[in-house]
């Protein structure tokens, strides 16, 4: 039974759609505007917290708190961000500023979304009536 379970598992996962990522980046440095921070499995909300890792991780400091979204999770902005949306910081930028917006499907699939505004979405490469064949 439990190759059976293994089969299709791979049948499923060879079968289903894969996502990609279509647009271009219309430079409107919405993405820097809109960081979240993850402590473990966490999101970030309690500003005493954020205060705390500061303490702990000079990196953080690069960041201000600029609101919540509507989960009440913090929101901050990059200070490296310029007037005109461009990066003070462009050639010395994090890998994770230059691999955004990688998409994950675990992320897609659990209901991740690009931010409104956003020059990138994201699209199935499998229509849903190919995949009914
Ligand atoms: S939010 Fe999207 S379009 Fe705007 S700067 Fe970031 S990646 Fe580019
Ligand atoms: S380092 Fe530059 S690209 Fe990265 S978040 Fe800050 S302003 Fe945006």
């Amino acid at each position: 039974m439990k190759i059976i379970k293994k089969i299709t598992e791979f049948i499923k996962n060879n079968r289903s759609a894969r996502f990609i990522l279509k647009g271009s980046c219309k430079k409107c440095g919405i993405c820097c505007k809109n960081i979240t921070f993850m402590i473990g499995e966490q999101y970030l909300t309690d500003k005493k917290e954020f205060e705390r890792i500061k303490q702990l991780d000079s990196k953080y400091n690069n960041f201000f708190i600029s609101g919540r979204d509507e989960n009440n999770i913090l929101l901050f902005t990059c200070k490296a961000l310029k007037e005109d949306n461009t990066c003070s910081c462009y050639s010395f930028r994090s890998l994770y500023c230059r691999l955004y917006p990688g998409i994950k499907t675990k992320h897609i699939r659990a209901g991740a979304e690009m931010l409104k505004g956003c020059g990138y979405y994201i699209e199935s490469n499998v229509k849903f009536e190919e995949f009914l064949k």
